[in-house]
């Protein structure tokens, strides 16, 4: 068992800014990671709406400086997941696979996940055809036709990254109007690889090994149609990485599309613990916006600890 003053849960933008605050305040911190540092940002390739880097920034070098920034200040970070977490008398016990770690204060940033589509063939082509992240598979479909699925930004913006690789990128959505912002719009809308299939209804991802097809309704004239491609790239949004927490013994509230819920302090339902980034419910999900409220959470819990450990 060790003592930490304050554990964050989640190494994306919002965790390791908490992470900088509360060590930087010169509270003992423990950062807990079970996969990845950086987060969601890993999964794409460059950052240009970061302040700062006029010319945009690599993901992997920008986490990369914040992790080292966090750890001069002394953060712990700990590769483990939370298996379990309970309260106690004073403050609260947080149990990972390899450690038990008793605290003051928690800060949730968990993060999310992309959001699955749903459709039949989805699950069994995952990784044979079928991909969450541009970066890492888009390399494998040198010189073939691809489809993204989803019409807001990410689906934009990796479509218009999966052009570097593939011959012909087909981006399919929903509706006749675009979700992503207006910038990302044009600049898809210039690339010559890029074809979109508007009012279109994803049914079935067909194949023999690999994907070889998306069936589809298309929505005006209840049509279905097939496409021919090698790989089938879904960005339809996120889910927020909660499961941990409803499955815990800590009776965290969280709403019914699965986000933590945060008063405007970032305080959950429970005294001493936080909640930043993509795992609350809010207007904007940047980078940017994760690493303020990363700092907030971990400058209001650093004042709860103050008042509350005054002995
Ligand atoms: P999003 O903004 O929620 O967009 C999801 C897209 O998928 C929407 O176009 C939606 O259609 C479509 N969709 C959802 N469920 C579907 C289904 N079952 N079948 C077919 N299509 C479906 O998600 P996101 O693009 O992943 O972005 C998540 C957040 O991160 C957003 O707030 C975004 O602004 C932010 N982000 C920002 C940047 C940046 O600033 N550079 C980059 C990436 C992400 P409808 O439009 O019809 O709902």
């Amino acid at each position: 068992m060790i003592e930490k003053d304050v554990v964050i849960i989640g190494g994306g933008p919002a965790g390791l800014t908490a992470a900088l605050y509360s060590s930087r305040g010169l509270l003992s911190t423990v950062l807990i990671e079970k996969a990845i540092i950086g987060g969601q940002i890993a999964l794409s390739e460059w950052i240009e709406n970061y302040p700062g880097f006029p010319n945009g920034i690599s993901t992997a070098e920008l986490t990369n400086n914040m992790k080292k920034q966090v750890e001069s200040f002394n953060t712990q970070i700990m590769m483990d997941e939370v298996t379990d977490m309970e309260t106690l008398d004073r403050g609260f016990l947080v149990k990972t696979w390899g450690e038990e770690i008793k605290t003051k204060g928690i800060i949730f940033t968990p993060g999310a996940s992309p959001r699955k589509l749903g459709i039949p063939g989805e699950d069994i082509f995952t990784g044979r055809g079928v991909s969450y992240c541009a970066t890492c598979d888009g390399p494998f479909f040198k010189d073939m036709p691809v489809l993204v699925v989803g019409g807001g930004d990410t689906a934009l913006e990796e479509a218009i990254y999966l052009t570097k690789h593939a011959n012909k990128v087909y981006i399919m959505h929903r509706r006749d109007k675009l979700r992503a912002n207006k910038i990302i719009q044009e600049r898809a809308r210039k690339q010559d690889k890029i074809e979109f299939i508007f009012n279109a209804l994803p049914q079935e991802i067909v194949g023999d090994q690999k994907v070889s097809k998306m069936i589809y309704k298309d929505k005006i004239t209840e049509e279905i149609k097939e496409l021919e491609i090698n790989g089938i790239f879904i960005f339809v949004g996120i889910t927020p990485n909660t499961d941990f927490i409803k499955n815990s013994k800590l009776e965290i509230a969280i709403d019914e599309r699965g986000y933590i819920s945060v008063d405007k302090n970032l305080k959950t339902n429970i005294e001493g613990i936080y909640a930043a980034g993509d795992v609350i419910k809010k207007s904007l999900y940047q980078v940017s916006t994760a690493v303020g409220d990363g700092a907030s959470a971990a400058f209001n819990l650093q004042k709860y600890i103050e008042e509350s450990y005054d002995e």
